[in-house]
């Protein structure tokens, strides 16, 4: 048996086709504010797929780059004229940030309408008591539009994943649990981690390290591949197996063209979300 491919590029291009018709009905275009802080060379290709792919859409986009010298204060300063810019609609931070800055202390500096990456600590308090946040993180948000789009049913099924970082683990862990999903969430300290995995429906991971390959999976489970890393050799790779996988998952999203552009399409519908919140309130 072969697994289908959940294919995230195909499906964020129809999702993004669809929002692109809806923002063309706006009277104002929705802007997007990103801070990059020092010389990451991978946030700046990140940070640069998101610039242009908003613009497609029909967003403005603007950057401001920053030195990773930068203070925190300087940082902030930043966030809060974009708070108070009626013209710009949401906000994000790149991450990483540099050593130096307390990354928890300027996310929430963002005003919680315009956190566009649903990561103050507001909109997560909302999401994890099952309140309506402004935005949740892109990540989970572009998981649970993946499986959406293929029908897979989730009410119900075991969700193993594992990862528990704010970024995506546990805000992954929250949305299926609110799809009325049973959720285990595994992480470095885990015991019996492939038995856990064998019982799994669908199984996110979300590590940054090769773990999860056809052995340990259930036959027929729906398998979501979050993680992004070089090899060795310097090749990117995903977190599963592909090869053996893809013989015992009934689905499968690979890397790349899974969850990545999934990620993209989600911070865009994110974004036309903060923006409708503000011309109503
Ligand atoms: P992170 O903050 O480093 O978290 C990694 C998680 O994996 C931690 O919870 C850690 O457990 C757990 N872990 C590490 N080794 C493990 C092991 N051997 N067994 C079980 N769990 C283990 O990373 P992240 O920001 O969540 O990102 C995870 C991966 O997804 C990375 O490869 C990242 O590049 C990728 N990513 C992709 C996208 C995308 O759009 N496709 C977006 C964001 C991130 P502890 O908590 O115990 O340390």
């Amino acid at each position: 048996m072969t697994a289908e491919i959940l294919d995230g590029k195909m499906t964020s291009q129809k999702l993004l086709e669809k929002l692109q018709q809806e923002v063309s009905t706006l009277t104002k275009k929705p802007v997007l504010a990103i801070m990059l802080v020092g010389e990451n060379p991978a946030s700046l290709i990140y940070v640069n797929a998101k610039l242009k792919k908003a613009e497609s859409i029909g967003f403005k986009a603007i950057l401001k780059q920053l030195t990773s010298n930068v203070t925190e204060k300087e940082i902030i300063a930043n966030i809060k004229e974009w708070n108070n810019d009626p013209n710009i609609n949401g906000i994000l931070v790149q991450l990483p940030l540099p050593k130096h800055i307390n990354k928890n202390i300027i996310l929430n500096s963002i005003d919680p309408i315009k956190d566009v990456d649903g990561l103050t600590a507001y909109n997560s308090g909302l999401f994890y008591t099952g309140q309506e946040p402004y935005a949740i993180p892109c990540t989970t948000r572009g998981i649970i539009m993946l499986l959406k789009e293929y029908n897979i049913e989730i009410e119900g099924k075991h969700v193993v994943v594992i990862g528990r970082s704010n970024l995506v683990g546990k805000p992954t862990a929250q949305a299926f649990l609110f799809e009325n999903a049973t959720v285990t969430t595994c992480h470095s300290k885990t015991e019996n981690l492939e038995s856990i995995i064998k019982t799994a429906d669908i199984v996110v991971s979300a590590v940054g390290e090769k773990i999860v390959n056809g052995k340990i999976l259930k036959k027929n489970s729906v398998v979501i591949d979050v993680g992004i890393f070089r090899t060795p050799e310097g090749k990117i790779s995903g977190d599963v197996e592909f090869e053996s996988a893809s013989q015992v998952a009934s689905y499968i999203s690979p890397v790349p063209g899974g969850v990545g552009p999934m990620t993209v399409t989600a911070l865009m519908y994110n974004l036309l979300d903060l923006y409708l919140a503000q011309n109503i309130r």
